[in-house]
């Protein structure tokens, strides 16, 4: 869930886009939206302002038309009225007399050819009868003379246009006039006109309203319309809705603003139309230059923010570039950039880390260098040494075999001599003190022989049964008949069967014992102890001597390791690491507990066969 929002957190926000596309992109959007959103508002207002401006030219226009064509209507009423009221109409009207029906007729013909639209005179009596009948013969068009208005045009002449009549594909309109004798009406003229407008005077009309205005005549009761050259279809709305302005469509012209207007005197309407799209015309032009406006701001903008962005990023991809550079390995890697702002700061500060990891890289370089060059010299010392241990191996071995053998020869010699020899003998002392000497000498020959056995592994081991208990016994006595002056205690013996070398167990319990003693000048005891402790046998041997400082006890069972090299305790530094070597073998360990000054207790556990 988190996981999907930010992802579509991050598509929202162009993630996936370079920064160098995202600020022209983000401009570019902006800029849309706010020219979009400025272009509908001022459209909108722009419409608006067009269509209020419409409304108020069909309204000014619809006014000063229904003056002017009242006029007309009065005009044509007066004229007729002027006939209406002649003396002789009167009389005739009034008599019926002959003369007055010859003048009156006569006036009527003269009326009546005055103006070739007039296409039927008729002149009616007290009663609303015909009297009198003049022009087009086949014209049956039917009079109520109720319908017309007969309003006061003036003070002599009472009248009004009739409604529009549609008669065999022309159309009519009547205009009448009262007969008014001593303030009484007594009679009738009226005179059907022909409606014969040209296409051309349409047009002219037309283009006199501007703005493709056009003029529509029709009957107050909506029952009829015309352009004045042929009937034409009734206003889409209601006329209630067209004494204001309306906006309504017209089928074959479009979307029209219209206003209606009653022509006094007459049943007549007039309706000025505009087409709306006139009026649009202007916004749309308008709607059309901000839209190209708009169009460059969203391409400058657009391309000013790539610029701007390019110009941001620029550094950016130096620092990266020198950036990966430095990974790559290439510390001299500089980033170029000459700006004074933040991105220049960063350059600069990245520059400086740089040159640090520089430095650092140098000298981790010298470093290694050096390391490597110690390393091969430690290496070559080592090996120098590894040379010098074998050559003192090869030494010692050689050394101690080609000893051994005289040794052997002088040893038989000194043992005859003390077997053969008085003891009385000035010489007898001193026989016996070299034979123990040679005695020692023996041991350290066999200590080197061993060590050399050890390091060929050619060190052979008789492996038996034995029973421990015993070789303890026998290791002691042995040590405790050399040293009289000690006395070496079993404290606890286990009587164990061990599964070893008899021989070379012993001497390591020998050679314990003569550290024990060797070690031990200031006092005389020796406590040897050997018990089972799970399973294994531990046998401690412990004095109460010099000690040893803990620094040392790592080292102990190192070859040739000696605490005291001084001359007070002799020896090589054998006894330990033979031992040692010998307790491996035997599949245990050997290890020390000394406190310097207290004395030292040492412990070799060995694996036990069987209890004896
Ligand atoms: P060394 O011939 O010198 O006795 P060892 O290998 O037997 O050689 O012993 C190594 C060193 O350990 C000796 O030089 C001595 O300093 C020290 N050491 C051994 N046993 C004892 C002990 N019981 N008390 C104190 N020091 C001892």
């Amino acid at each position: 869930m988190e996981k999907s929002l930010q992802s579509r957190r991050k598509a929202f926000l162009f993630g996936h886009l370079s920064i160098q596309q995202r600020l022209p992109l983000f401009i570019c959007i902006l800029l849309l939206i706010v020219v979009t959103a400025f272009s509908c508002v001022s459209y909108i207002e722009v419409k608006n302002a067009s269509m209020a401006a419409a409304r108020e030219r069909v309204t000014t226009l619809a006014d000063k038309l229904t003056l002017m064509f009242k006029g007309s209507v009065d005009q044509y009423v007066d004229t007729l009225g002027k006939v209406a009221n002649n003396k002789d109409v009167k009389e005739f009207i009034k008599s019926g007399s002959v003369g007055a029906h010859a003048r009156s007729l006569e006036l009527f013909q003269t009326f009546f050819k005055k103006d070739t639209t007039n296409k039927l005179l008729q002149i009616l009596d007290r009663s609303k009868n015909t009297v009198i009948r003049l022009g087009d013969n086949s014209l049956d068009l039917k009079l109520n003379i109720d319908s017309m208005p007969m309003s006061a045009i003036n003070v002599a002449n009472m009248g009004g246009a009739g409604r529009f009549v549609l008669y065999k594909g022309s159309m009519y309109y009547p205009v009448g006039a009262a007969v008014i004798d001593s303030n009484k009406v007594i009679g009738y003229v009226v005179d059907w006109k022909l409606l014969r407008g040209t296409k051309q005077s349409v047009e002219q009309l037309g283009q006199l309203l501007g703005a493709n205005g056009r003029l529509f005549f029709g009957n107050d009761d909506n029952s009829f319309w015309t352009n004045m050259v042929q009937p034409v279809a009734k206003p889409s709305v209601a006329l209630a809705r067209l004494q204001q302005v309306a906006e309504y469509t017209r089928q074959s012209g479009g979307p029209v603003v219209g206003s209606v207007r009653k022509i006094p005197d007459s049943r007549w309407l007039i309706l000025v139309e505009f087409s709306s799209r006139t009026f649009l015309e202007t916004a749309n032009v308008y709607l059309r230059w901000v839209t190209i406006i708009g169009i460059v701001l969203v391409v400058a903008g657009s391309f000013g923010g790539w610029m701007l962005s390019r110009s941001m990023t620029a550094p950016i991809d130096e620092l990266g570039r020198a950036a990966s550079a430095i990974a790559d390995g290439d510390y001299s890697a500089v980033a170029q950039v000459r700006r004074k702002d933040e991105v220049g700061q960063l350059a600069e500060s990245f520059n400086i880390m740089a040159a640090r990891v520089r430095q650092a890289q140098q000298g981790l370089e010298q470093k290694v260098e050096e390391t490597e060059k110690e390393l091969q010299t430690a290496i070559t010392g080592i090996n120098d040494q590894k040379e010098n241990e074998k050559k003192k191996d090869e030494f010692i071995s050689i050394a101690s075999h080609e000893l051994k053998t005289p040794l052997t020869t002088i040893k038989a010699f000194f043992q005859l001599a003390v077997k053969e020899m008085q003891p009385e003998f000035k010489t007898f002392s001193l026989i016996h003190r070299a034979s123990r000497q040679l005695t020692r000498m023996e041991r350290l020959i066999e200590d080197l022989l061993d060590v050399s056995k050890i390091n060929s592994g050619k060190m052979q081991y008789d492996l038996e049964d034995f029973d421990f208990q015993q070789a303890l016994k026998e290791a002691v006595d042995s040590v405790q008949q050399i040293f009289p002056d000690h006395s070496l205690v079993i404290e606890h013996s286990a009587s164990v069967i061990v599964h070893g070398d008899r021989h070379r167990i012993e001497q390591v319990i020998i050679n314990l014992l003569n550290n024990a003693v060797k070690y031990s000048p200031g006092a005389d005891k020796v406590l040897i102890r050997s018990e089972l402790v799970g399973g294994h046998l531990m046998v401690t041997i412990e004095d109460f001597g010099i000690g040893i400082d803990e620094q040392h006890i790592g080292e102990l069972f190192d070859r040739f390791y000696r605490v005291n090299s001084d001359r007070h305790f002799q020896g090589l530094g054998l006894g330990l690491f033979i031992s040692s070597e010998i307790i491996k073998r035997h599949g245990g360990s050997i290890k020390v507990e000394s406190e310097p000054g207290k004395g030292s207790a040492f412990t070799f556990e060995l694996p036990v066969t069987m209890l004896n």
